[in-house]
């Protein structure tokens, strides 16, 4: 089974309610980008990735779809059923950008499910159940309107909430901790996410003044080095998010005993095989994780349900999606859903879902 036939789609994706805000980051819409792969014996796999605007991280929209374009006329004639040959092939035409080639990683992995009749989750070594706990990230908000949302979303099932804070006087995000505690006190399992966006004397401060709440502090500084600086005198357990850029990162953390556990990205790694790896390397270490992606629709919400399901369930933080922030499905019959703050895992072959003839327009651009 070869790629024939390689198609790069661009897909908006406007935040309902917007604009999301994090603490280096403010987003009216997001921009994805799709991938359709067409392989000789007529089946399609559908790839996606999309990173949420341009200063999140260092991917970028226009980045993905400029890699796409660079790898894609490499990859005609590949075999579509070897993930390795394709991230051997991929590396050796371009360096980096580890996010569009998780898009063609995805595709591929679709591609093989539907060749076997396999989920995704049975080939990464099969699911602990029929669906996975998600939960629910705040924007960064007023304390009392926080908590009033935390307070929704604990009545619609979800186990576990995510306060984002940064990017303001740090007191407000110490008031909006507190209020989330006073409103869902142990019935909810809190992460707060400082996306970087917290200085060491923010991150000490806060810890010090919230030693009673049970939060797990995410990427509160911008670098490894910092957070490595302060981790002695937290009182908090920390995850690393966007400092995982890639395998050696999460190597460097775990040896390194930088953090705790961590919020995962499927594309930042470079896609379904790569996070495969370190799920088992922080199986091998005990060490908490999401399985997330950075924003986009249907394509990722089924990647990281199928990963997730893959997890011992007593280290799986949970899989946030954009879906409830979407709200837009491209498989209008069996696109990821969430159900009483869980998501089912999707049925059916590969990805287990399909998008709706013309979902997507025409493409940007096509090959082979
Ligand atoms: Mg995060």
């Amino acid at each position: 089974m070869r790629i024939a036939e390689l198609h790069i789609y661009q897909k908006d994706l406007p935040v309902v309610g917007g604009p999301y805000t994090m603490a280096r980051a403010k987003v009216d819409a997001l921009d994805s980008t799709i991938v359709q792969l067409v392989t000789d014996c007529g089946l399609t796999g559908w790839g996606e990735t999309c990173p949420v605007g341009p200063t999140y991280q260092p991917q970028h929209a226009l980045g993905a779809r400029a890699a796409l374009a660079q790898m894609a006329p490499g990859l005609i004639g590949e075999p579509a059923n070897e993930t390795l040959t394709l991230r051997r092939t991929m590396n050796a035409l371009l360096n980096g950008h580890n996010y569009a080639k998780a898009a063609i990683d995805i595709a591929a992995m679709d591609l093989i499910g539907k060749q076997t009749g396999k989920r995704i989750c049975d080939l990464l070594g099969g699911a602990t159940g029929d669906r996975v706990p998600s939960y629910y990230a705040t924007g960064v908000g007023a304390p009392d309107d926080i908590a009033r949302l935390a307070g929704e979303k604990l009545r619609e099932g979800y186990p576990r909430l995510q306060i984002k804070v940064g990017g303001r006087p740090v007191e407000i995000d110490i008031e909006t901790i507190r209020k989330v505690w006073e409103t869902v006190g142990r019935d909810m399992r809190l992460a707060v996410d400082g996306n970087r966006g917290w200085t060491t004397r923010d991150a000490l401060r806060v810890s010090r003044e919230c030693p009673e709440i049970p939060f797990v502090m995410e990427q509160p500084c911008n670098t490894m080095e910092e957070i490595a600086a302060i981790r002695g005198q937290l009182r908090h357990a920390v995850y690393l998010d966007e400092n995982t850029e890639d395998l050696n990162a999460v190597l460097r953390a775990v040896s390194l005993g930088l953090c705790d556990g961590f919020g995962l990205k499927v594309t930042r790694l470079g896609g379904l095989t790569p996070l495969a790896t370190v799920r088992d390397i922080c199986a091998a270490r005990s060490m908490p994780h999401t399985c997330d992606d950075s924003w986009g629709g249907d394509i990722i919400a089924a990647a990281c349900v199928h990963m997730a399901a893959t997890v011992n369930p007593l280290l799986l933080e949970g899989v946030w999606i954009a879906g409830p922030y979407i709200a837009q499905h491209y498989d209008s019959r069996n696109g990821v859903r969430i159900v009483d703050g869980h998501i089912p895992v999707p049925g059916g072959p590969g990805l287990g879902i399909e998008p709706d003839d013309g979902a997507f327009g025409t493409p940007v651009a096509s090959f082979g």
